[in-house]
């Protein structure tokens, strides 16, 4: 059973007080815990890692130089569910609900909302947009989770879809894998096969801590990859959760291990209420410098932000490149010191 308010909480853990004076005010995101989450919790400790992703507390209502819709989401919607902001993809915005609320959630202007679901005209007023626009060839299927829609409506929505464009890629974006393992069925995933016809499917996952990739979560991977869908990790840098590099070394090498490919790893963005999860960029680019050393390349995660005021995404590294100078680039040695590499000198060939 879901945990859905402070009270059920109360009788599997004692509760501490910044916990208590969360206030589900505004445009706010509703507390819902799941099975699989709460199994992979260590309720006897008040700083766990897991309890800090799901349950809220008063920092949530305290809000500054934040913004509900940092991303500028909202702008850049074409139709009432599509978003394109980049040239060849877009995201589409199935529902708002999801099986567990990650308290660090960006999208919580509508994450959790009631009026979830995509009606059918809108799937067809998007499913329109894709037509006319066949620059685009990726789309991300998110929301809130698409995997908390029925059977029958996924394959609705993946029909709908495929009739539309067959050629292009759709990321089934989802959390499930972990906040509801056991909604990944045969029939389900018979479903999903139906429609593996024209482009690939890419399985999104997020997962932010090793314990989440429980038995449970990874069967629920696996059922996706053996059927020849390739799987991705987007994770995000989280305060006292995972912004520590002996967590995401373990994270990264337990992923790939897992088939997943760890893709992203997003820097908190400025959304309200969120501050408190936040990891400061100082420290973030310092944890990406000693990853990149600890970790091999595939295992190697990108330490992503997605710039305020919709600025879009900008990967971020230790700059290695120090400048062109007298015909020869300077570029630090991860190792020791720098080298010179000579630009190229088109008049000597
Ligand atoms: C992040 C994002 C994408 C996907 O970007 P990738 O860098 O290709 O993963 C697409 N659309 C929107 C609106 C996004 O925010
Ligand atoms: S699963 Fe994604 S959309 Fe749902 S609450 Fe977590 S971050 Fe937000």
């Amino acid at each position: 059973m879901s945990i859905t308010n402070l009270e059920q909480l109360s009788k599997i853990l004692t509760l501490k007080e910044d916990e208590k004076e969360w206030r589900e005010t505004g445009p706010s995101l509703s507390m819902l815990i799941s099975d699989n989450v709460l199994s992979v919790m260590d309720k006897d400790d008040p700083d766990d890692p897991i309890r800090r992703e799901f349950v809220p507390t008063k920092y949530e209502n305290i809000t500054s130089k934040e913004s509900i819709d940092p991303l500028r989401e909202v702008e850049h919607s074409k139709t009432e569910r599509l978003i394109h902001r980049y040239h060849n993809r877009a995201a589409l915005l199935v529902t708002s609900r999801c099986y567990a609320y990650c308290r660090h959630c960006f999208r919580r202007r509508f994450t959790s909302n009631d009026d979830g679901k995509i009606t059918k005209e809108e799937l067809d007023e998007a499913a329109g947009y894709l037509r006319e626009h066949t620059g685009i060839k990726e789309v991300l299927l998110t929301g809130g989770d698409m995997f908390t829609l029925s059977d029958e409506e996924i394959d609705r929505l993946l029909g709908g879809l495929k009739e539309a464009r067959e050629d292009i890629i759709y990321r089934l974006c989802t959390r499930a894998l972990f906040s509801a393992p056991e909604r990944f069925t045969p029939a389900l995933m018979s479903i999903i096969k139906k429609h593996m016809h024209g482009a690939p499917f890419l399985l999104m996952c997020q997962f932010n801590h090793p314990r989440e990739l429980n038995d449970k979560a990874v069967k629920a991977v696996s059922a996706f990859v053996d059927m020849g869908i390739p799987a991705f990790n987007q994770a995000v840098l989280l305060e006292g959760v995972n912004d520590d590099v002996d967590t995401l070394e373990e994270l990264s090498n337990k992923l790939l291990y897992n088939r997943i490919k760890p893709y992203y790893l997003f820097q908190g963005d400025m959304v309200d209420g969120t501050a408190h999860l936040r990891c400061s960029l100082k420290k973030g680019l310092e944890i990406e410098k000693e990853l990149r050393k600890r970790l091999s390349g595939v295992a190697m995660p990108q330490y992503t932000i997605d710039l305020p005021e919709g600025g879009g995404k900008v990967i971020l590294t230790e700059n290695y490149v120090i400048g062109l100078k007298d015909g020869l680039w300077q570029i630090k040695s991860p190792f020791q010191g720098k080298r010179d590499y000579p630009e190229k000198d088109e008049s000597a060939i």
